[in-house]
């Protein structure tokens, strides 16, 4: 099973990402994620991104390409949710392409629609593990992931530049999700709902999960 999780900042993508990825045994790929590891690392990759992340604009197609395809060809034959990517018009038709050329096939494309004044109010509450990177809506004494106990806010949560980052994506994910729409692929999901009723509403969609013959 290959999904495609649609949503501006703080729509909750990320997190149902990570439900489906354990129920699913799906592997994920977040761009965000992977280019905010490099930033950590000091790779020239993350030095080239970093200052465009800060301010919450977006990196060049072929950078996002790249990393995207160098992750997809290492897959295997486990399924994948991608969160985060695309994100342009351009980057979805090429990532038709990709998937074709691999002979994979997209089975479901899940965009998370939430109103710009929640998700100021959810971004401006996420707090991120210091160690790790994992992102969490309230405070936390200790990561669930690596049980680090320091947490800050992500230098593109601060409420500057998540206007910018509103901003950009509106723009750009408009000729994007008419792309999906046209193609009758898309389904759009409320995501104002909790986390809870979001991924049983997801499990629905996509028929999940499987009934046993
Ligand atoms: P995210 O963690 O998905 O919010 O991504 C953080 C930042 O990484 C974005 O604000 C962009 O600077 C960059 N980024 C991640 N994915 C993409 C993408 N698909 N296209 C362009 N920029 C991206």
């Amino acid at each position: 099973m290959n999904l495609i999780l649609l949503g501006p900042p703080g729509s909750g993508k990320g997190t149902q990402a990570r439900l489906l990825q354990e129920q699913y045994h799906l592997t994920l790929i977040a761009t965000g994620e992977i280019l905010r590891e490099e930033v950590c690392k000091g790779t020239p990759l993350g030095f080239e991104v970093k200052e465009k992340m800060d301010a919450g604009e977006y990196l060049s197609d072929d950078i996002i390409l790249r990393v995207f395809e160098e992750r997809l060809l290492q897959l295997g034959d486990k399924g994948v949710i991608l969160d985060g990517v695309p994100r342009t018009l351009n980057q979805a038709q090429k990532i038709d392409d990709m998937f074709n050329r691999l002979g994979l096939e997209i089975n479901g494309i899940i965009q998370l629609a939430v109103d710009d004044k929640e998700l100021i109010k959810r971004i401006s509450s996420r707090m991120t593990c210091k160690a790790c990177g994992a992102s969490y809506s309230h405070h936390k004494a200790t990561c669930d992931k690596c049980s680090g106990t320091e947490f800050m806010r992500r230098k593109d949560d601060d409420p500057e530049t998540v206007k910018t980052r509103l901003d950009v994506y509106n723009e750009q994910a408009k000729p994007l999700i008419d792309y999906y729409s046209t193609s009758n692929r898309l389904k759009v999901i409320d995501g104002m709902q909790s986390v809870e009723d979001v991924y049983k509403h997801i499990e629905k969609i996509l028929g999940l999960p499987l009934a046993r013959p």
